[in-house]
């Protein structure tokens, strides 16, 4: 099975995503996380990258379609994948639609997270992360035993720098500008399904498990 993940940020889809691809033996591949690893690596891709990441704006679609134009070539989804936070804009999902048809493959379901804005912007200011076990936390939905300190391994928790408000507010608009006209454009595929992402994150799950079966 073949899925892509799309919804805006702050919606769950990454939380979802790993969910869902442990569940169906799926491989997860979050673009997000593969580009913050290119920038701490300084790897030409992340050199690229850092700039617009800062600001909450997109990397340029070459940088993203060469990079999962590797990653299929490479073989390495096609044991079935859950694509996390690709494409974001119309280009990219017309290069995704060619490169699988290029491999003999398809996609079978776009997964939409549906989640508001004020939602969005609640849970973006309280959310945390261990640096080290990458573990997440939400003030004050998921609090950690010890303030500021993780669960797991006692690690010192981080925020990411792009969950600043103000750097939000701009994903939030190039969310909506330049992401949601995916929405129709997998809506014409007819492989759209809508799933409400304000519900617990069991019920989410859930939810995901009934619309892709
Ligand atoms: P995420 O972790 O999915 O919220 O992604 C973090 C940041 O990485 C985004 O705000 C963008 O700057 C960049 N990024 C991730 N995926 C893409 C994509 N498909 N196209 C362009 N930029 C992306």
């Amino acid at each position: 099975m073949n899925l892509v993940f799309l919804g805006p940020p702050g919606s769950g889809k990454g939380t979802q995503a790993i969910r869902i691809a442990q569940e169906l033996h799926l491989t997860h591949l979050s673009t997000g996380d593969a580009l913050r690893e290119a920038v701490k690596n300084q790897t030409e891709v992340g050199k690229k990258s850092k700039g617009f990441m800062d600001k909450g704006d997109l990397v340029p679609d070459e940088v993203l379609v060469g990079m999962i134009k590797d990653i299929i070539t490479g073989g390495e989804l096609s044991g079935g994948f859950i694509l996390d936070g690709f494409p974001r804009t119309i280009p990219q999902a017309e290069s995704l639609k060619t490169m699988l048809q290029e491999s003999n493959a398809n996609l079978d379901k776009a997964v939409l997270l549906d989640v508001d804005d004020e939602e969005i912007i609640c849970r973006l200011s309280g959310r945390w992360f261990c640096p080290q076990c990458s573990e997440g936390y939400n003030y004050p939905a998921k609090m950690p035993a010890k303030a500021g300190l993780c669960d797991k391994d006692g690690a010192e928790l981080k925020r990411r720098a792009d969950d600043d408000e103000s750097v939000v507010r701009n994903r939030l608009e190039v969310y909506r500008q330049q992401t949601e006209p995916i929405i129709g454009f997998y809506s014409k595929e007819s492989i759209l399904t809508e799933v409400q992402g304000a519900d617990s994150p069991d019920n989410v799950f859930n939810s995901i498990l009934e619309a892709v079966r």
